[in-house]
């Protein structure tokens, strides 16, 4: 029951009218801690019920001093303009029997509408960390008042190359009293020299680890010969399996506009979200999927970021995402809450090792599924390792002591380059380092 924690009647009454009535894992073990003013660590996913977890004891420090306040408090940082829309409007509904005013500050929006926004000086302000850098740096921003500090995502967020801003603003927040950081994932060592940076003394709550990441969701994978024949796989998925609503990852943006082409031009009803559509379409697209409109999505990580959405029970991995934080975050998004998710991956010859290391980032095998109407040639590598991943046949040449031709073949040994692969602190294989670029 929420009554156990010791929130605001105000805060309670929200609650109550929002129906919730069981406080979710993350929810029992973070709200008290934070009601104590600790910082903390916490490890869970989207759709645990986070952001309650988070928001609720914010606003309890900021309705419990009370008296006319001009000044910004409370400051959530995370990484897409989708979650933080999806935040504020979780602010605003617990917040909504107090005076506690909250503001917006993302990219894809008017400057100077939230420079005036900013002017009026929100309790709680939410944010991505590019634009509100610009804010700052047009002198529109005073951080200096506020008390408590989220980064909601921060994983994502130094996934994006934001390292740079996040600690700038942590900087800026000169006088917070707490800090709260979210992750989905354990992360790497770029998240555990954050944490250093920017938490005192936290306790780390882990909620979910990898390992138990997906319980309502079956994972499979199907082999496939190329794109197109990807494509006609995910049709027949799309006309055979029972769901309420699917989700087709793509890695890249063009990947995404072609499925999506592809899904139209055979009369699939589908939208298609990534970092190129302008803001608004984007938020149509959301809207009209949230609402029913269509039952499939097509989008990149970055853009669906943090989406939650209901009914969604079917994601469809185009593409082998290219680590195994970004396979949690996909898959995350489906079984949730104790009821059923599929999770289907299709892989071609060039997405199997990186499915095998996912396989053993997440300790377990995905299910291999074979659908006869649609079944390609490509059934896995010929031979595979004790890693799970594909043996090389190239054997190497043993070179004879003064063969000139070899030792002139011979590469100079090499340097490793800037965007050489990086080893993962989870035990992982390589990943790739990413751009910071938003999809
Ligand atoms: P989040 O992980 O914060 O994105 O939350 C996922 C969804 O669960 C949101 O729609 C929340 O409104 C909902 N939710 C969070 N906590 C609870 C709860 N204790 N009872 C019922 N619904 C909840």
């Amino acid at each position: 029951m929420f009554s156990q924690f010791a929130l605001h009647e105000r805060l309670l009454k929200a609650v109550a009218e929002l129906n919730f009535v069981e406080p979710t894992p993350v929810q029992a073990a973070a709200i008290p801690l934070a009601l104590q003013g600790r910082d903390l660590r916490v490890t869970a996913q989207t759709g645990s019920g986070k952001t309650a977890a988070f928001v609720l004891p914010m606003l309890n420090r900021l309705v419990d001093l009370g008296g006319p306040r001009v000044e910004i408090r409370a400051l959530i940082l995370l990484p897409t303009r989708e979650l933080a829309q999806q935040t504020l409007k979780e602010v605003q509904r617990f917040s909504q029997f107090t005076y506690i005013k909250s503001g917006l500050v993302t990219g894809g929006e008017d400057f100077k509408e939230q420079a005036a926004m900013l002017r009026k000086v929100p309790d709680v302000l939410i944010g991505t960390p590019g634009r509100l850098m610009e804010q700052l740096n047009a002198g529109n921003l005073d951080l200096s008042h506020v008390e408590v500090m989220i980064l909601d995502e921060a994983d994502r967020m130094l996934d994006m190359g934001f390292a740079e801003d996040m600690e700038r603003l942590c900087k800026e927040c000169v006088n917070r009293e707490q800090t709260l950081l979210f992750s989905a994932t354990t992360g790497g060592a770029g998240l555990r020299d954050m944490i250093a940076k920017v938490l005192k003394d936290p306790e780390h709550l882990m909620l979910n680890s990898v390992s138990q990441l997906s319980e309502g969701t079956r994972q499979q994978i199907i082999t496939a010969d190329h794109d197109q024949h990807k494509e006609a796989i995910v049709q027949w998925l799309l006309a055979n399996e029972t769901y309420q609503k699917a989700i087709i990852f793509t890695n890249t943006r063009a990947l995404a506009d072609r499925v999506y082409g592809h899904l139209v031009a055979r009369d699939v009803k589908a939208f298609v979200l990534h970092g190129e559509k302008d803001q608004k379409d984007r938020k149509l697209a959301i809207e009209r999927f949230k609402q029913g409109g269509s039952k499939v999505l097509v989008a990149t990580d970055v853009a669906a970021r943090g989406l939650d959405i209901e009914g969604l029970d079917l994601v469809i991995n185009f593409d082998m995402p290219r680590s195994g934080d970004e396979y949690v975050h996909r898959i995350g998004r489906t079984g949730r809450a104790g009821s059923e998710g599929l999770a289907i991956s299709l892989i071609c010859h060039n997405d199997w090792n990186l499915m095998s290391s996912v396989e053993r980032y997440l300790k377990q095998q995905f299910e291999r599924r074979v659908i006869k109407e649609v079944k390609g040639t490509y059934s896995g590598p010929k031979k595979v390792k004790a890693s799970g991943k594909a043996a090389g046949v190239k054997k190497k040449k043993v070179e004879k002591k003064g063969d000139k031709k070899a030792v002139a073949k011979r590469k100079p040994t090499a340097k490793p380059k800037a965007n050489a692969p990086l080893a993962s602190a989870d035990g992982m294989a390589p990943l790739k380092r990413r751009k910071p670029v938003a999809e």
